[in-house]
């Protein structure tokens, strides 16, 4: 039975996972770490969750909420309360492993119907109760703390169905909570796909998806998930909105989009329809390349967005740095094919590998990859089969489970993303590494991966031993100048992740005062009391 503060941060399943001989090997090389560090556990948070601050609302409001949605789905135990307290951002990692909870909701209430939970916000708006509403709790960037306390309403227990697909327009009704593998599952059995698959599709809910406006891995050819729903049912503190269903339209604003990314902030979602396509993973045709540098990478990259040659679904250039650590750790490093692509001049350290993968029809598959071998051919690249992309698609889920045995041994490790125009791409990945290498001994793998006409994504990922004793200050620090070289250099402050709280400081900054005040204006006139996942979320006041 889960009981301790480790249940709680780890990831998915969690298991306990090792960290692989090759990944071991480039933390001695690369963090200069001995074999006594690696033997250290460091900050493992096995005891037993107890939470200090009491329940904040009192029994006979908590009476009427076990009215609306049954008593056993009102939870108010210190398991309960802590499991609700914080996603999956490093620092909140962290905060765990100090087994530090200063400020868990309340209770966790897991609504059963929307009409439950219109009834839930009518009862929290009266009486001025927060309302964080959650999926699976994969946030990254703080969103689903609760500052304020009040309640975590988990929409998983029960808001997890499909409610209705319609195979002539090919759209699916879907309620939020529902996981990544229980739609996927679904919609694969009537032959069609969702199209959306972030690294944390497994743990991760539609809700979420379109609640923190994320980007999943096909994101290239399927679009980003604002880009894949059409209508939404949504609960605020001032009524519900449900929008319409349609291709298209030109009546005003598209009202559902205002909810894409508003972080739980300005109400709760329950129902989402998405577009879907059709399921013939028969036809998908994968390619993989190697280039002598990142610059004629995604000039190739640009080029194939732009020529008109038809979308490739999955589409990532890893940088030298990430290439080197994926040779090292896949053990390729010193295999023929190292060699052979050294002497071809695909030098380690300036070498990049692109993954390419095309859905559709076989005729349209087997073109693009076509065209995308043409123009790689053009810009040097070396192709090197389907292979390391089937590779990598394999361990696309499981690679998160490494940040935990990593952590254990003492190692910050973290990501951050952003959003760049092809004519700054390059600048802003110089400047975010240079950033992160002024730091010693620390790794930095950069990739692209999703990809637009007009540029795309980019995402670091870091790994630098801890400062032990100091871990959340100097991890602060360092996110902070993290984040302002990012901006300074012209990046987005964020591409999928979402704000939260941790990016929410650079909100003003990002968007200017005007813009931010409107969104003010939108949240004031939901939400007039500041119920909505409260506490500075997005940069919003109550
Ligand atoms: C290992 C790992 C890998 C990740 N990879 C990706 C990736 O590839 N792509 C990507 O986009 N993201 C990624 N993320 C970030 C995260 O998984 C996404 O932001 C995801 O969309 C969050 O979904 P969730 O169901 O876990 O939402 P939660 O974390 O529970 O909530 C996220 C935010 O949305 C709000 N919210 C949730 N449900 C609702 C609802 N029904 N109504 C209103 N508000 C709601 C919450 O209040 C919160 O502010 C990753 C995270 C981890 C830990």
């Amino acid at each position: 039975m889960n009981s301790t503060y480790r249940d709680i941060f780890k990831w998915g399943d969690k298991r306990e996972e090792k960290v692989d001989k090759g990944t071991l090997k480039v933390v001695k090389e690369k963090l200069n770490f001995s074999d006594s560090d690696l033997a250290e556990r460091y900050l493992t948070g096995e005891m037993e969750v107890t939470i200090e601050k009491p329940v904040g609302i009192d029994k006979t409001l908590l009476e009427r909420f076990a009215s609306i949605v049954g008593a056993d789905n009102v939870k108010t135990d210190d398991y309960s309360r802590a499991s609700y307290a914080y996603g999956k951002f490093y620092a909140e990692l962290v905060n765990l492993r100090m087994e530090y909870i200063p400020s868990p909701p309340d209770a966790v209430i897991s609504p059963r119907t929307t009409e439950e939970i219109i009834e839930i916000v009518k009862l929290c708006n009266e009486y001025g109760i927060a309302i964080t509403p959650c999926g699976g709790l994969s946030s990254v960037t703080r969103g689903v703390e609760t500052p304020k306390g009040g309640i975590s309403l988990d929409l998983t227990a029960h808001l997890n169905k499909v409610i209705n697909l319609n195979t002539v327009n090919a759209t699916v009704t879907v309620q939020s909570g529902m996981f990544g593998p229980a739609f996927e599952n679904y919609l694969n059995s009537v032959g069609f796909t969702c199209g959306h698959f972030p690294q944390s599709f497994e743990y991760s809910t539609v809700g979420g998806w379109f609640a923190a406006k994320g980007a999943g891995q096909a994101s290239t050819g399927y679009g980003k998930i604002e880009h894949m729903v059409l209508a939404i049912k949504v609960v605020t503190p001032s009524g519900v909105i449900e929008t319409k269903c349609f291709p298209a339209s030109a009546q005003g604003w598209d009202l559902h989009l205002i909810f894409a990314g508003s972080e739980g902030t300005l109400g709760v979602i329950t129902e989402i329809t998405m577009k879907v396509r059709r399921y013939m993973p028969e036809n998908t045709q994968y390619a993989s390349f190697a280039f002598k540098n990142f610059e004629s990478a995604v000039n190739a990259m640009r080029t194939v967005m732009q020529s008109g040659v038809g979308l490739p679904h999955l589409f990532r250039i890893s940088d030298p740095e990430e290439t080197e650590i994926a040779f090292k750790t896949k053990g390729f490093d010193g295999t023929f094919a190292d060699w052979f692509l050294r002497i071809m001049g695909y030098k380690s350290g300036s070498r990049c590998l692109m993954f390419m993968g095309v859905d559709g029809s076989k005729a349209y598959a087997k073109q693009v990859k076509k065209s995308v071998k043409a123009i790689c051919r053009k810009n040097g690249s070396f192709f090197i089969g389907a292979s390391p992309t089937l590779k990598w698609l394999e361990q696309r889920y499981s690679s998160a489970y490494l940040r935990d045995p990593l952590m254990d041994i003492g190692i910050m490790t973290d990501t951050i993303e952003t959003a760049v125009m092809w004519d700054n791409l390059v600048n802003v990945w110089n400047s975010a590494r240079n950033y992160l290498k002024h730091r010693p001994k620390t790794v930095v793998m950069s990739h692209i991966s999703h990809v637009y006409e007009n540029g795309a994504n980019l995402y670091f990922t870091f790994l630098s031993p801890m400062e032990k004793g100091n871990e959340l200050n100097d991890y602060a620090q360092f996110h902070k100048g993290l984040v302002d070289t990012i901006n300074a250099s012209g990046g987005s402050l964020s591409h999928h992740h979402g704000v939260g709280r941790s990016l929410a400081p650079w909100m003003e900054t990002q968007l200017g005062v005007y813009s931010l005040n409107l969104m003010q204006a939108i949240k004031n006139h939901l939400d007039p009391k500041g119920i909505m996942n409260p506490g500075d979320t997005l940069g919003l006041k109550p």
